[in-house]
């Protein structure tokens, strides 16, 4: 619809919008007033479910504009973005929302290229100013905020996971659901061999409410199980600092900072990080940060809410315990 807030939609690939979606539909609906036009979501998928789209409604979307293509997964961002190209171009949304995911990254800036329109990246918060949208976003490693605007619609925008309020499921709200024409192009290259589903058993970095996180101070990949057990207690993902990463300890999808993810999580615990600045751009805004080190001159606790100085060996076993006493009363 003309004037609506698109919210494109980050599934799991089993045809259920990802938690993150809360967030972000819930932000367009709070946004639907001072801009007037409702909150919609844009399902690309090859399997929808009627729970999707159920939930879809509940968290707030008025609309879902559901395009269903065996074409679409695996995803690709040069599949994906003319087919959501063509649909801007024929429906004037005023703003199109996506969230900091791998895919979603990308898709956005391939659709802001395509659609010569500007695109707020890794936004942490909207206003609506003189009936403008106003987005503000780190920078400088977030060091500092800045504030921006857009010189024409459609506003584009990801807001980075775990920074908005969720959209509290309104059961019984449904969503009306059209399946416009799209065209789907061709892949033009394969990047997909194989596909490896990671099966930790913990939740992903970007979604988790508790991150527990490990950097060279575990002085080698065997040790990352003593994060792994404290996160299973904890309910919480693991991460990683680069140094880790680029010593082969972690794949990099785990590395959080300037060049890995940027998480947000309630609760950050981080056991042998120093705290160089690209680290904490990936994780600053976390709500409590709680760092462990054996070095009381670490930069980490000077953004620490909670700083514990000593041996990650002996501490990490420590809090585990502790946590599972809490835990089971
Ligand atoms: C362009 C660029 C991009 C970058 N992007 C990223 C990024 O995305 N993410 C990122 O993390 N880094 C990034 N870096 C690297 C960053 O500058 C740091 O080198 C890195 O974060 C350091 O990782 P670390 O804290 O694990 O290691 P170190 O800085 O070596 O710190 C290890 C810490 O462990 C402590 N320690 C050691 N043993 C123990 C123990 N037994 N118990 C408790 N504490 C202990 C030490 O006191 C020390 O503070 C980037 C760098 C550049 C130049």
């Amino acid at each position: 619809m003309a004037g609506a807030i698109w919210c494109v939609v980050e599934d799991d690939r089993q045809g259920n919008p990802k938690k993150v979606m809360a967030e972000v539909l819930g932000e367009a609906s709070r946004l639907a007033s001072p801009l007037t036009g409702q909150a919609e979501a844009v399902w690309l998928t090859d399997k929808a479910t009627e729970a999707g789209i159920k939930q879809l409604g509940e968290w707030g979307a008025k609309r879902v504009l559901l395009v269903e293509n065996a074409g679409l997964a695996p995803y690709r961002g040069e599949v994906w973005a003319p087919v959501l190209a063509e649909l801007v171009q024929k429906e004037s949304p005023q703003a199109v929302f996506g969230a900091v995911t791998t895919r979603q990254r990308e898709v956005m800036a391939r659709l802001a290229a395509r659609l010569g329109a500007g695109l707020a990246a890794d936004v942490v918060a909207l206003a609506v100013e003189d009936g403008k949208l106003v987005a503000t976003r780190p920078v400088y490693a977030g060091k500092l905020l800045s504030k921006m605007t857009w010189a024409k619609t459609p506003w584009l925008a990801t807001l980075r996971p775990n920074v908005f309020k969720p959209a509290e499921a309104q059961s019984g709200a449904a969503a009306a659901v059209d399946k416009p024409a799209a065209t789907v192009p061709a892949p033009a290259m394969s990047l997909v061999e194989r596909r490896e589903e990671s099966s930790t058993g913990l939740p992903e970095l970007a979604e988790a409410e508790i991150v527990v996180s490990g950097g060279r101070g575990l002085k080698g990949p065997e040790n990352f199980v003593i994060l792994e057990s404290l996160a299973k207690v904890l309910g919480a993902a693991v991460g990683a600092s680069r140094a880790a990463v680029d010593a082969g300890w972690r794949p990099h999808r785990f590395q959080i900072g300037q060049t890995g993810r940027t998480i947000s999580p309630k609760l950050y615990l981080g056991f042998g990080i120093s705290g160089a600045i690209q680290h904490l751009a990936g994780m600053r805004t976390s709500k409590v940060i709680c760092a462990i080190n054996k070095d009381p001159e670490a930069p980490i606790f000077k953004i620490a809410d909670f700083g514990i100085v000593g041996d990650l060996f002996e501490v990490a076993p420590a809090l585990e315990q502790e946590f599972k006493k809490l835990l089971e009363k």
